[in-house]
């Protein structure tokens, strides 16, 4: 038998043990620090978006096939350490995503009520880390910071009614939140221009369809009608959406308005967040963003960064720190340890981009491994951490956990998240 270990039990780490279970003689073991499975799906993708995440379903297939294991709760790093793993494994795969924010280099921007887009979005899909995050919603005024499809998820969730959230799994305390905020007003600041988003045409045209929000842009904003025919197809479907914003003549409660060429250049209040300091920009010939020098203030008692995400480091395992992700040639870093998905590439493309991407890191890991090393492999982990009386959850007891979830459901919602590893326990009785 040949052994592989996978870090991380998301999209990435899944379409990876798909392709390696289909050569039979390989053991994979998806290990995990939480004791739930797939990583962004359950706790990044918005949870008004189910067609998503029932990719889950397919990731459950895999887990489900005879050598492949999921080994909850055990984190890489402290329980094991990657050392420990690349000698018991004949490869070694690091799925571990993009879980931290870029950080937001701006003077002010520790004051409380600024917030990272991974604690906002951890929080409203019960990751446990967020649970107790408890954004400042009683502000009217909220700045988004960011252009990418992030910013649009976590607009989209702050301006929807509790109405709204039946059929998704929103966590109760977030909904409560919600349903509660006085935010009135959500600023998306894009310090480049309408021809320089990352949001994708679906995620934008929702926007024009919330009961009680309406997008606006700015008419000067949008260059000439006829510059979008040198777009790409999926590009100039977004900004035919923004052009149809600024038509918007319906007063709804809240507003989210488009500030495009609008870099945040410090955020000020008194002991919290109260305004965000922007320069206005131009672009030059390589579309990067200037501040023309001209500025404004945006009242904002919250503001939420979402201006991508890097992988966290982890010592010894060579990192790009410019580009906040392992360094590899293609998916090896060292003999025996590889980066797959966001770890890998950095923290680009949608779920579906993680699937060729892990089957050629897991075509070129069999090819790597041979006939295998003999390596201990499952036995030897399960030593191991018995040694250090550690108890990995099992693919089973997540069963147990989602049934308990299930059976708790609210209010339309298909399942009530455990948000704390302490009821995820308890749920299997431990
Ligand atoms: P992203 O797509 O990389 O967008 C990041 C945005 O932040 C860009 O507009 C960027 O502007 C801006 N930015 C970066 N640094 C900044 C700074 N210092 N000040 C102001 N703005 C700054 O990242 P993301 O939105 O986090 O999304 C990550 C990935 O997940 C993307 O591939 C996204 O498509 C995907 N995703 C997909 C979905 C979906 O399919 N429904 C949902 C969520 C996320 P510049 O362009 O000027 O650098």
């Amino acid at each position: 038998m040949r052994h592989v270990a996978i870090v991380g039990s998301g999209p990435a780490g899944y379409y990876t043990a798909e392709t390696l279970q289909k050569a039979e003689d390989i053991a994979v073991d998806v290990i995990d620090r939480l004791p739930v499975p797939y990583g962004l799906i359950r706790t990044g993708v918005a949870p008004d978006h189910q067609s998503i995440k029932a990719v889950s379903r397919r990731y459950e297939g895999t887990a489900l096939t005879d050598n492949v294991r999921f080994v909850g709760h055990v984190s890489v790093g402290t329980d094991v350490t990657i050392d420990e793993l690349v000698d018991l494994y004949d490869a070694v795969i690091l799925a571990t995503g993009a879980p931290n924010d870029r950080p937001l280099d701006i003077p002010g921007a520790t004051l409380p009520g600024v917030i990272g887009s991974a604690a906002f979005v951890g929080w409203y899909n019960g990751h446990p880390d967020f649970a107790d995050l408890a954004p400042s919603l009683d502000a009217p005024g909220v700045a988004v910071i960011g252009n990418g499809n992030v910013a649009l998820d976590v607009a989209r969730i702050l301006a929807k009614t509790a109405q709204e959230f039946t059929g998704s799994d929103i966590v109760a305390h977030a909904r409560a939140a919600l349903e509660a905020s006085a935010v009135r007003h959500i600023s998306i600041l894009g310090r480049r221009g309408p021809h320089q988003i990352a949001m994708t045409p679906k995620e934008l045209g929702e926007l024009g369809h919330l009961e009680r929000a309406s997008p606006r842009v700015d008419p000067a904003d949008l260059p000439p009608e006829g510059d979008d025919a040198m777009l790409e197809p999926g590009m100039r479907k977004s900004v035919t959406h923004l052009r149809s914003f600024t038509a918007n003549p319906v007063a709804k409660p809240v507003t989210i308005d488009f500030d495009f060429f609008a870099m945040p250049v410090a955020i000020e209040g008194d002991g919290r967040v109260q305004r965000v300091i922007v320069e206005r920009t131009r672009l030059d010939a390589d579309l990067r963003s200037h501040g023309t020098g001209e500025t404004y203030a945006i009242d904002a008692g919250l503001v939420i960064s979402c201006i991508g995400y890097q992988t966290p480091p982890i010592p010894g395992v060579p990192y790009e720190h410019g580009r906040g992700r392992f360094a590899s040639d293609e998916g090896r870093i060292l003999p025996g340890l590889y980066a797959v998905g966001w770890a890998r590439r950095g923290p680009s493309g949608t779920i579906g981009t993680n699937k060729p991407d892990g089957a050629r890191i897991g075509e070129m890991v069999i090819e790597d491994i041979g006939r295998g090393a003999g390596k201990a492999g499952r036995p030897g982990l399960d030593a191991l951490l018995a040694s250090r009386n550690i108890t990995p959850v099992t693919f089973r007891d997540w069963r147990r956990i989602e049934e308990a979830e299930v059976a708790a459901a609210l209010d339309g919602r298909p399942r009530e998240k455990f948000t704390s590893v302490e009821a995820m326990l308890a749920a299997i009785g431990r």
